[in-house]
């Protein structure tokens, strides 16, 4: 077992080790944000990412987030939640309530879902398409050679401007590839976010041009099983 740090410790090590890899790359530290994601983990130790001044936290279930974020939003009205798992339509109300920013954004289906729920909340979550990089059958997102064209429809048909591109590489190769795929596809299609490396290669990520990391485990532990 390795021993865990307590979440503010490492936070710290973390936003030093953005920080060198940002450099590294000729990057500025501060275009990168550190993207917490908090799904399962205990209670205990969200409220000490909060107390070590945390506020952008990943969830990917809109009913766990809910359950975990709906009360302590009105204590730190700072904090920014983004949605990182797949959204069904019937969740899409929920999520524009509750999320500042959606990164799953795959099918046009969602995307009228979520045009109706906007509507009616009055709310407008920056949006991220997910890019199946690595065109794994069991994930989701688009298609690499679809996302150029996907972002545009989003735009000329839904009125949706699309922040970013988000991926998750294969778990068998190496993620640096499908890095600068994304960048490549996010260049092509006109997008200036990149939400990409997560607990094991975040590094990685950011010498490729990643705007936010998604890290859970190296932040907070090991998470419990659900
Ligand atoms: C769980 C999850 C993460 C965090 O994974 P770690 O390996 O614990 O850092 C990042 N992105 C997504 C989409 C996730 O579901």
């Amino acid at each position: 077992m390795t021993q865990v740090l307590p979440p503010h410790e490492a936070r710290e090590l973390i936003l030093s080790r953005i920080a060198a890899a940002a450099k590294s790359a000729g990057r500025d530290p501060g275009e990168v944000t550190l993207v917490a994601v908090s799904k399962k983990q205990p209670e205990a130790r969200i409220e000490a990412a909060l107390a070590a001044g945390q506020r952008v936290f990943g969830e990917n279930r809109v009913q766990e987030a809910e359950a975990r974020w709906a009360q302590r939003r009105a204590a730190h009205d700072d904090l920014e939640l983004r949605l990182v798992g797949p959204l069904q339509t019937n969740k899409a109300d929920a999520a524009v309530a509750l999320f500042d920013v959606i990164e799953t954004l795959d099918r046009e289906k969602l995307a009228k879902a979520l045009v109706k729920a906007m509507e009616k909340t009055g709310r407008s979550p920056r949006l991220y398409v997910q890019v199946n990089t690595g065109e794994e059958d069991q994930k989701a997102g688009v298609a690499p050679a679809e996302t150029a064209g996907f972002v545009e429809r989003m735009r000329r048909d839904y009125g949706l401007a699309i922040e970013g591109l988000m991926c998750i590489p294969p778990v068998e190769e190496p993620a640096s590839l499908h890095f600068a795929l994304l960048a490549r596809l996010a260049r092509e299609a006109g997008v200036e976010k990149l939400s990409m490396g997560m607990s094991a290669d975040y590094e990685t990520a950011v010498r490729l041009g990643a705007t936010s990391v998604r890290v859970g485990s190296a932040l907070f532990g090991p998470r419990e099983s659900a």
